[in-house]
């Protein structure tokens, strides 16, 4: 038997359904009862996929590791031989495409540089998969349009690699938002950053790879803080850009700060940095404060506020609740909570702000309906 067809019977993707139409009636019983456990294929195998992803996917519920994407022969057996996956859901980045033809991949997780989202999301699309699109969503608005019109017309769901969603302290702070726990948020400020100083030849330095730098790697962050931190979109910003290294930070930005209005009269401000290490969200309420600080790592995060309460849940990998809240909104219709037009809008507020800087800080004005990219 091969190892695909062994994987399979162990878990049956969502896409292999309709094979069970002619089977035998115990085997398509059995077909039926683990049909649950979706097949995500992790396309680019460097750190996150190999630290984060891939071993998150060993305890998820809902998903499990059925197929790579990598453009280096040698990691092959390795991860073959790791996760135990079939010869035929093993694909380089020339023979992606023919991954429709395979039944045990039901998602498409693109861990790539920020400049090969869009073609990988589209190309997985109108392969019939679902996609999760790491952050940044794309290099650009017209990109995110792109992914999001594709996976529509090929009626797939479509999240992007927003794990904070997933996470019970940001939960948290977003039911403060929603309950006004503190009152109404007057100020919230958050920082997203850490020092960058190894290999200049990396690609996320490279703009033509990752479209930008600390903005788009580690500002979006920020920029999700203050918008699950007030559970509104913003209605404006101004910014500005700091260099200090220029030698090292050749083409893309090493510090910006930026300041937000929100209809409600809330102020923001975010900081983010490839030069200073950096992680907190705050909120200044009528009636106290809230704090989480780390706010943005892997975990587990920290919380205090006014009350004097330390916010504390017991730790779970951030990774295997988000891909297991996904495959959950595929298999059970459970709420997207990372949409396309979340990582849409993120890079609509990216572009505000990177347009603020080169017209010397000007504010730029904002125009998203009230609830835009918000999960369900
Ligand atoms: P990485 O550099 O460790 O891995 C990139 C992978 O892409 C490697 O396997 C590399 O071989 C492959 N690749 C293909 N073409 C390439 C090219 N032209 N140049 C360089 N590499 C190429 O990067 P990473 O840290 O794994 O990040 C990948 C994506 O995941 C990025 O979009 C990043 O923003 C995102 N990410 C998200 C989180 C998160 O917490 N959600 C964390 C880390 C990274």
């Amino acid at each position: 038997m091969k190892r695909r067809k062994f994987n399979s019977t162990l878990a049956l993707g969502v896409s292999g359904v309709a094979l069970t139409a002619n089977m035998p009636l115990a085997c398509a019983m059995n077909s039926n009862q683990n049909k649950k456990k979706l097949g995500v294929a992790l396309v680019g195998l460097g750190s996150y996929s190999t630290y984060q992803l891939a071993p998150a996917l060993f305890d998820t519920a809902h998903c499990y590791l059925a197929g790579i994407v990598t453009g280096t022969k040698e990691k092959e057996e390795v991860w073959a031989n790791k996760y135990n996956i079939s010869q035929d859901s093993i694909y380089n980045y020339d023979d992606f495409d023919s991954i429709k033809d395979n039944p045990d991949i039901d998602i498409v997780y693109v861990v790539l540089p920020n400049s090969m989202h869009a073609d990988f999301s589209i190309r997985a699309a109108r392969a019939g998969k679902h996609v999760i699109c790491e952050k940044p969503m794309a290099m650009n608005v017209e990109e995110c349009d792109a992914i999001i019109t594709a996976c529509k017309k090929a009626n797939v769901k479509l999240g992007i690699g927003y794990r904070l969603h997933s996470e019970p302290y940001t939960q948290k702070v977003k039911r403060f938002a929603k309950e006004k726990t503190f009152g109404n948020i007057r100020y919230i400020s958050a920082d997203a950053g850490y020092y960058s100083g190894s290999n200049p030849n990396q690609w996320r330095l490279d703009k033509s790879l990752s479209g930008g730098g600390a903005l788009v790697n580690m500002g979006v962050y920020a920029i999700q803080s203050l918008i699950y931190g007030t559970g509104e979109n913003p209605i404006s910003v101004k910014a500005q850009e700091f260099s200090t290294r220029p030698k090292y930070f050749k083409e893309t930005d090493e510090t910006i700060t930026a300041q937000f209005e929100f209809k409600s009269g809330v102020v923001g401000n975010i900081m983010t940095s490839h030069n200073a290490n950096a992680n907190r969200l705050y909120a200044s309420c009528e009636k106290g404060w809230f704090e989480l600080n780390p706010a943005n790592n892997y975990g587990p995060l920290q919380g205090t506020t006014s009350k004097g309460e330390k916010i504390s849940f017991p730790h779970e990998s951030q990774q295997k609740l988000q891909m297991d809240d996904f495959a959950k909104h595929i298999l059970f219709d459970a709420p997207n909570l990372v949409p396309g037009e979340m990582g849409k809008r993120d890079m609509i507020i990216v572009e505000a702000i990177y347009k603020s800087i080169a017209e010397e800080g000007k504010k730029q004005v904002l125009d998203f309906e009230p609830r835009y990219g918000f999960g369900e």
